[in-house]
């Protein structure tokens, strides 16, 4: 009996590593081919990237046709700039994120970085420009390490161990019986929403891309996850060109521009203190914030 158990429980074995590495290839595939229609043009050229500034001019997209998304939308942010989109939950604010990582292609209008339109560039060379921190990031079942790692396997240690500085992860891992080798995603260690998110932070940064897309947890977090998370995002800002999907209005105060969105058209664009001056929509939205935290 002893004979037939052994090739069974490593047969067992062999079958929970094939599908655990299957779930691993299948949460990084859902992550890069969500719409299988988007494709490189037979003449696209790579991105030549000299500051990574943005633009979108004129940008109209619907998911559905007789449902518009964004209208005509329009603005800029400079090289190592940081522009914030807000805007209540359904105006189009996570769609913008959307179409510059080419998601989905626009229907009017046109997204330039350095003054390239990204349909004319291969997506390959559009996708490693850009770093995206996602609202809720997949963790591999793997070590901490690895994980921040993942979009350059061959990063140099010195790179990984900067990374985990500037997202302010060190004293969480410190603080972890097996340090930066502890084991997460689904088997391993729970990790909370604010650390999830400081790693997707280092990923993104060893990752090395000019753009930084900032897609901000929705959940609600404590507020000292807030600041760390803040604290890591200005160092990271201040050697990128980002652009900061918001839902907390405490998190766009430092930004060189701040679009306010209002059922997919612009309503308001300008720093924190001139919006404020305007007394319009961003001064009421960020009255109504100072009231729930009362
Ligand atoms: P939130 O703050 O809740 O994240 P948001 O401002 O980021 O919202 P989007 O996610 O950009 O809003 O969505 C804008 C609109 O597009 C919403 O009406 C939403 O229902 C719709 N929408 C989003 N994704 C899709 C999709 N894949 N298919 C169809 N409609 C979609």
């Amino acid at each position: 009996l002893l004979q037939l158990f052994m090739p069974l429980n490593f047969l067992g074995f062999v079958y929970r590593e094939i599908r655990r590495a299957v779930t691993d290839l299948e949460n990084m595939l859902g992550l890069l081919t969500r719409n299988p229609s988007i494709a490189d043009k037979a003449e696209a050229t790579e991105l030549q990237i000299s500051g990574g500034c943005i633009s979108f001019q004129q940008v109209s997209f619907a998911y559905q046709a007789d449902r518009p998304v964004l209208h005509q939308l329009s603005f800029a942010v400079g090289s190592g700039q940081k522009i914030a989109i807000v805007g209540a939950s359904g105006a189009g604010k996570s769609t913008i994120a959307r179409l510059l990582y080419r998601f989905y292609d626009v229907q009017a209008g046109q997204i330039l970085i350095d003054g390239q339109d990204i349909q004319t560039v291969t997506l390959e060379s559009l996708r490693q420009a850009i770093a995206i921190v996602p609202q809720d990031t997949v963790l591999f079942n793997s070590s901490i390490r690895d994980n921040i790692a993942y979009a350059k396997p061959d990063a140099a240690a010195e790179m990984i161990d900067k990374a985990i500085d500037m997202a302010h992860l060190r004293d969480f891992i410190n603080s972890l019986p097996d340090g930066d080798q502890t084991q997460v995603g689904e088997r391993g260690l729970k990790v909370s929403g604010g650390e999830k998110q400081r790693i997707a932070i280092a990923r993104a940064i060893v990752k090395g891309a000019p753009i930084l897309v900032f897609d901000e947890a929705t959940s609600s977090l404590d507020s000292l996850s807030e600041q760390a998370i803040l604290s890591a995002m200005r160092d990271v800002a201040r050697q990128h060109t980002s652009l900061v999907i918001a839902h907390r209005l405490s998190t766009v105060t430092d930004a060189d521009c701040i679009v306010v969105l209002r059922q997919g058209h612009v309503v308001e664009q300008g720093t924190h203190q001139q919006l404020l001056a305007q007394a319009g929509e961003y001064a009421r939205m960020w009255q109504q914030q100072a009231q729930q935290k009362k």
